[in-house]
């Protein structure tokens, strides 16, 4: 098994500092996945070990789909591997919608794939877009887990905060757990600097 923290960490990809997470939550670590996947060897690498996490569970899958942006790259290699195609949602208006002539059959079976599961907001936002062309969502697939939502293969539960259903397997290589804050019971904030939306400093 690859040690994907390792592989984070070579990448600088795990950083240390007080983020404003999309969730609206800080947090003093972020990982940054986009930082290992612009190495394709190691993206191949990680998505080579996913996908043979996923076929030898026996599922099949038709399609790979990941919402757009923080997905994709993850989402396109992963099908890759598993030699299917891959389509991607984006946000229009707030909504998660698939454009750009992409559309799923009835019945067809669908992963959907992002680069980090936190809470699986946005996996399941593009789950409903598949689901309302008549596809049906048959896993869900992310590199890494932070350890909020119950990852295939391991016994932890997942916590409440989890909004993936539990009838639906999730793989992922590891779980990262780190705390996350409310922004009105953060120590960084009490420390008394600023949380910050990661990127925004180039990072
Ligand atoms: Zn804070």
């Amino acid at each position: 098994m690859i040690d994907i923290a390792q592989i984070y960490k070579d990448a600088g990809a795990y950083l240390e500092g007080h983020f404003l997470l999309s969730s609206g939550k800080h947090s003093q670590y972020y990982l940054q996945s986009a930082k290992v996947l612009e190495n394709p060897k190691t993206a191949l690498l990680l998505a080579k070990e996913l996908a043979k996490m996923i076929k030898e569970s026996g599922l099949q899958i038709d399609t790979v789909c990941s919402p757009a942006l923080g997905g994709v790259l993850a989402g396109y290699e992963l099908a890759r591997a598993l030699g299917v195609r891959f389509i991607f949602t984006e946000r229009v208006n707030g909504e998660m919608v698939l454009r750009r002539g992409f559309s799923v059959s009835e019945g067809e079976k669908v992963l959907v794939c992002e680069d980090i599961i936190t809470t699986g907001g946005s996996a399941l936002e593009a789950a409903a877009a598949i689901e309302g062309q008549g596809g049906t969502v048959v896993a869900y697939a992310a590199l890494a887990n932070r350890g909020f939502c119950k990852r295939y293969g391991s016994a932890k539960e997942a916590a409440k905060a989890c909004k993936l259903p539990e009838n639906v397997p999730f793989f992922a290589l590891a779980d990262f757990e780190f705390e996350i804050y409310d922004p009105h019971d953060c120590p960084l904030c009490r420390e008394g600097t600023e949380a910050y939306k990661p990127g925004s400093r180039g990072n």
